[in-house]
């Protein structure tokens, strides 16, 4: 992991995403120590509970993010984490009203005083892997 960090430094990127989803605890701290160190932003593809392992490492953005808890989300908050949600279009009458009952859920319980930092990754293929999405 630490390696294909460091190869990817040498590339002149902004930023690195890893599928924290695929990653164990002692890997994923290094990516996002090793990205840093050398000067990468880093972003992770995760649902929970990566999502909130990756945060709590101080990643510096959360990709798709499903199933975010209230904890990760006040957490993302603290830290300035970036939030790049996946957005999708055409998606069926059934969906949209079960995602707003749970949106409209969420804010009558929790009602969070604080907002996130909204992001934008694009896709992005480096020698057959996945980087950005
Ligand atoms: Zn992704």
């Amino acid at each position: 992991m630490r390696n294909a960090i460091l190869e990817h430094t040498k590339r002149r990127l902004d930023w690195i995403k890893i599928m924290a989803d695929e990653l164990q605890q002692d890997e994923l701290e290094a990516a996002i120590k090793t990205a840093h160190e050398n000067g990468l932003r880093i972003a992770a593809h995760a649902a929970e509970p990566a999502a909130g392992k990756a945060v709590a490492a101080s990643i510096d953005c959360i990709e798709h993010g499903y199933g975010l808890t209230y904890e990760t989300i006040k957490l993302m908050a603290e830290k300035n984490t970036f939030y790049c949600p996946t957005i999708v279009c055409n998606l069926s009458p059934e969906y949209i009203a079960d995602r707003e009952l749970r949106i409209a859920k969420l804010d009558s319980v929790q009602n969070p005083p604080w907002s996130l930092k909204a992001g934008f990754l694009s896709h992005l293929w480096i020698n057959g892997h996945r980087e950005s999405h």
